[in-house]
């Protein structure tokens, strides 16, 4: 894997809020078809290094480049018309929408490829199908279990057919069942699409990822495998504890 062509790469990257440096200096690579989880203890900066990859926040500096092309500087809409699609911690379905609108309405706002309705209803279906909501499509999303709505989510950065998608504590609120039907679902998404998630449940964490990057205070403390990043006893100080 570590011969191959990054999809994402940042370098140097920085974000400063006045004195507070929450992503200080981070160098990031992700190949394609990977899954990788970003941990970290609260505060270490993960959710602001993921909003700086998918342009909700602008950095101070550094660099993002993505499938060979700089875009630093692109708009967060740009990003997700070439392939970064995101779902965050706070949860962004309109509780008053159908599941199949809330899934739609994405789509429809941000790709201006001219689909067809036919191919639109398509893309939405397949991912209703893929979460297993296709039941639930014309349910009011307020009107579904707390796990189908965090399934809808995935549903809406589905829809949009990204090449990377970015999960910010997907599992969080989850029971064990979801929880094991949801690294099913992730494991098939990799097979076309590479995945960045921010988890907190090891279990998750050392069930799915090829690779883990730790943070800490901003920057990157560790990288490597399950068992190299279980292994570290640096990492092990600042975080797993006796979690792992
Ligand atoms: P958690 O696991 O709790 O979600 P995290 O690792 O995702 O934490 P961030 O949310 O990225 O951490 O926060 C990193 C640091 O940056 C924290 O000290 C946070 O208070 C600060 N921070 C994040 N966003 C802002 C903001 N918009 N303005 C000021 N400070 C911010």
């Amino acid at each position: 894997m570590a011969a191959m062509t990054p999809l994402l790469t940042t370098r140097d990257l920085r974000k400063s809020y006045g004195g507070l440096r929450a992503v200080d200096g981070v160098d990031f690579a992700i190949v394609p078809g990977e899954i990788r989880a970003v941990i970290g203890p609260n505060g270490a900066g993960k959710t602001t290094f993921v909003s700086l990859i998918c342009g909700r926040v602008p950095p101070t500096s550094g660099q993002i480049v993505f499938d060979g092309n700089d875009i630093t500087d692109l708009p967060a809409h740009d990003r997700v018309r070439r392939g970064i699609a995101y779902t965050f911690q706070i949860t962004s379905v309109f509780s008053n929408l159908t599941a199949y609108d809330n899934v739609a309405l994405p789509v429809q706002r941000t790709l201006t490829d001219g689909r067809s309705k036919g191919r639109l209803h398509a893309g939405v279906m397949s991912a209703l199908e893929r979460t297993g909501l296709a039941d639930r499509a014309d349910t009011v999303a307020g009107a579904l279990s707390y796990g189908h709505q965090r399934l809808l989510e995935v549903a809406m950065g589905l829809a949009l057919r990204p090449r990377l998608l970015i999960l910010d504590e997907p599992t969080q609120g989850l029971s064990d069942g979801e929880i094991e039907g949801f690294m099913q679902l992730v494991r098939e998404i990799a097979r076309d699409a590479t995945v960045l998630l921010i988890e907190h449940n090891m279990q998750v964490v050392m069930g799915l990822a090829d690779r883990i990057t730790v943070m800490n205070t901003g920057k990157i403390l560790a990288e490597g495998t399950p068992e190299q990043i279980r292994a570290n006893a640096e990492v092990q100080r600042a975080y797993l504890g006796t979690e792992a």
